[in-house]
């Protein structure tokens, strides 16, 4: 795409190239979803949305169009001008959001009176507070030296998502630890109002989902680099896809976390970390993260996955771009929310992972991972009440065994031990942290509590 060169956010340059190159065909809503449930031309009304000259009457129509929206990305490149509206869906809620600032996204499926409890702010201090019960900071203090600010090669940006699944954001942190990695750190929504802001976006949270990057942004300034390193797909979306569309002259380079130590492992100094003996054989097939597929990155893992000795990919049907959404076959089945518990094949997925033949589905970041743990074979097998038909493994995990790290999946333990000794294993732990957090932070709209300092 052809764009002007003046200052401006993507976003803005965009809007312009799209008022003069836009034929309104419609080409790029031919399969689509949306346009199928509603019947609404968008293309025919998105120029005046962009001149700020739409007509009040069609604000409604095209908000059920977005909300029907199920991110199937049949329009994503399928304009013979370059014109991609996939990558824009979010700013176009923007324009909608300046015209009623009381604009939420929610699907379609979900009763909107549901809107009414979507608070970036209090759903940003919940966070928070779950972060701090989940992993309190004294446990995090082997780390202290990273967060430190100073000139590093590259700041690691954890996300929140993480940090619910300790043993993967342990694991990771060991990794880097392991490679000597000069790695910078900050963590998301733990101890400051920092974020990559893409789900406040998703939701039609823009103020605050700014004010969130605004603050990512400045932290990694610390850090005297332009290179920021993330491991949930999410964060990659919302740094790499968004943030330029949101913020003038943004020029951080984004990284995948599976990218950058697989570049590390081919240098032949490293090869000796993976000298694992007699490493046995391992069939693995990939889900595909939507948000990292359709951000333009399909290649990470596939290459950190060919320095692994004795590691062979078998590809699942639908993978890379093609890849389907675990979280948009959820919202499919929300017509009746018991289907959640009782259906086997909620997710297709798992069923496409078993006909791969692979011996583990590697997920790629902490939100798919949960999904396919929790839904990907039915409630009874997460539960552990029926034999899982593949076993899930994120592939921090994965790696983390090829260099001598290994942790339990508290996520699969969890959820198949209820109560048990120690308490802090159990899923019923798990349970009471999302409450108090729930209690504290949504509705207390406090932040964590500091520990006080011991006195001499
Ligand atoms: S295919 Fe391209 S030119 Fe045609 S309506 Fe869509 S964005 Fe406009
Ligand atoms: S991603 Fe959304 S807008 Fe694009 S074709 Fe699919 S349903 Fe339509």
């Amino acid at each position: 795409m052809n764009t002007s060169s003046h200052k401006g956010t993507e976003f803005s340059k965009f809007k312009e190239y799209y008022i003069r190159e836009c034929n309104e065909c419609g080409v790029c809503y031919e399969n689509c979803y949306a346009y199928k449930i509603t019947k609404y031309p968008i293309h025919k009304t998105l120029k005046n949305l962009f001149q700020n000259k739409l007509d009040k009457k069609n604000v409604k129509k095209i908000k059920k169009f977005l909300n029907s929206c199920i991110y199937c990305k049949s329009c994503q490149k399928s304009c013979i001008n370059g014109l991609d509206l996939t990558e824009r869906l979010t700013t176009i809620r923007f324009e909608l959001f300046k015209l009623n600032r009381k604009y939420t996204w929610l699907p379609y499926k979900i009763p909107s009176i549901f809107a009414r409890f979507i608070n970036g702010k209090r759903i940003a201090h919940a966070l928070m507070n779950l972060n701090n019960y989940l992993i309190p900071k004294i446990n995090r203090q082997k780390y202290d030296e990273y967060r430190t600010p100073k000139t590093r090669d590259i700041v690691f940006f954890s996300g929140c998502g993480i940090q619910m699944l300790e043993n993967q954001y342990f694991t990771l942190l060991d990794i880097f630890n392991k490679l000597n990695l000069n790695f910078g750190l900050i963590e998301g929504l733990f101890d400051k109002s920092v974020c990559c802001g893409a789900v406040s976006f998703g939701l039609g949270k823009f103020e605050h989902g700014l004010y969130l990057l605004k603050n990512l942004v400045d932290e990694v300034k610390r850090f005297n680099t332009k290179k920021v390193m993330v491991y949930c797909a999410t964060c990659y979306y919302g740094l790499k896809k968004l943030a330029p569309q949101f913020i003038e002259d943004y020029d951080l380079e984004i990284i995948y976390a599976a990218d950058y130590i697989a570049e590390i492992l081919k240098k032949e100094e490293y090869k000796k970390h993976l000298n694992i003996p007699k490493a046995k054989s391992q069939l693995i097939t990939i889900h595909d993260s939507c948000h990292l597929a359709h951000s333009g990155d399909v290649s990470s893992i596939r290459k950190l996955f060919s320095v692994l000795p004795n590691v062979t990919i078998s590809e699942m049907k639908h993978h890379k771009e093609n890849s389907f959404c675990d979280l948009y076959c959820i919202i499919r089945e929300l017509n009746n929310p018991l289907n959640l518990i009782v259906k086997k094949d909620v997710l297709p997925i798992i069923d496409e992972a078993v006909e791969s033949k692979a011996n583990v589905l590697c997920s790629l970041c902490p939100n798919c991972h949960a999904v396919l743990t929790i839904f990907g074979d039915g409630f009874t097998s997460a539960l552990g009440l029926t034999n899982k038909r593949i076993p899930v493994k994120n592939w921090v995990s994965i790696l983390g065994e090829y260099l001598g790290i290994r942790m339990k999946d508290m996520l699969t333990y969890r959820l198949s031990h209820f109560i048990t000794i120690p308490f802090k294993e159990s899923g019923l732990w798990y349970l009471i942290q999302i409450l108090k957090a729930f209690v504290r932070g949504y509705i207390g709209l406090k932040k964590p509590k500091k520990k006080k300092k011991m006195k001499n």
